[in-house]
């Protein structure tokens, strides 16, 4: 077992995280850094880089999972750029840049939640699950996906968050969703923000016997819906701030096995749902360890 010293950057659109260790058991020194514009936050995720490497010792590797859409073909002008962001100031910023020059180590990158999934799989609740899919609800709505252990890329990459979902009967004072592109997709209808738009309040804000819940759930068990009968996952792993309301999850569980109607015969379905679809064992760390993981595997 490899035990060099990783570092591994989550690069959120409210916050960077950072840290230096081996795996959850040895992190050796965070830090967490506001998302202001790119010079001034990359200028801070380099002076960390810079003094953890003096106060803890030289790392072999560094492990970025970025917020998105980003560029993840090797052989792309822009690889390693967010790209296409509505993020203010973000559009099109070279996040890897010299990274790997400046400390003279390989990089590995990848989204955010395709990190987060690898997380869960190298250490957390993912362990053997062939395919799976890790979603964040939070200020934003992402989903990565692991096939045979590798994120799924493809044409860009799994964009789970903007699934379209049909504007259904809903209670909600405002039942339009709220994302720039498409009005009602998973994001702007139960994102964080998009509760607090549609029903006019924080999401923390609401009683877990609040009609915005009913919804919630039955709008992320039709996404779920589509992605198990899609992607045939083994687990399906939801975190992020909103799903702090761990009421949810049996909501979403019943409401998944009753949109599919018995049609998945699968066991983790039929017997073992609770595992099937789940939190993250690594709580709100799964992107910044999966960002450690890819940093482990660059260096391989
Ligand atoms: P980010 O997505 O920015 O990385 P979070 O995952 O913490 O950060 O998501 C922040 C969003 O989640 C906010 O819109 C906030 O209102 C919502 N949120 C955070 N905690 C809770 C909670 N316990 N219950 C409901 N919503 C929450
Ligand atoms: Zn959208």
């Amino acid at each position: 077992m490899k035990s060099d010293l990783i570092a591994a950057i989550e690069a959120g659109g409210t916050k960077f995280n950072c840290a230096v260790g081996t795996g959850p058991d040895d992190i050796r020194m965070r830090t967490r850094i506001e998302t202001t514009d790119p010079t001034e936050t990359l200028r801070e995720v380099f002076a960390f880089l810079d003094q953890a490497s003096k106060q803890v010792g030289r790392f072999s590797a560094i492990g970025v999972g970025s917020f998105g859409p980003v560029d993840l073909n090797r052989g792309s002008d822009t690889y390693g750029y967010i790209t296409t962001t509505p993020k203010p100031g973000w559009k099109y910023t070279d996040l890897l840049g010299s990274l790997g020059e400046i400390f003279h180590v390989p990089v590995g990158f990848d989204t955010d939640v395709n990190a987060a999934a690898l997380g869960e799989y190298t250490w957390g609740h993912g362990r053997a699950c062939e395919p799976l899919i890790y979603i964040t609800v939070g200020t934003g709505i992402g989903g990565g996906v692991l096939i045979n252990g590798k994120p799924l890329h493809g044409a860009l990459h799994p964009e789970i968050g903007h699934l379209l979902i049909p504007a259904i009967m809903s209670d909600a004072p405002e039942p339009d969703g709220i994302c720039p592109y498409h009005g009602s997709c998973l994001e702007g209808l139960i994102s964080g923000p998009a509760i607090a738009a549609r029903w006019g309040f924080p999401a923390d804000t609401f009683a877990p016997d609040h009609a915005c819940w009913g919804e919630f759930s039955t709008l992320m068990a039709l996404g779920l819906s589509n992605l198990i009968l899609t992607l045939s996952p083994q687990r399906i792993i939801l975190g992020g701030g909103v799903m702090h309301q761990y009421h949810l999850f049996p909501m979403i569980r019943e409401e998944v096995q009753r949109l599919l109607n018995g049609y998945i015969q699968t066991r983790e379905l039929i017997e073992d749902i609770e595992s099937y679809i789940t939190s993250p064992g690594l709580g709100d760390d799964s992107g910044l360890l999966g960002a450690m993981a890819l940093g482990i595997q660059a260096q391989q």
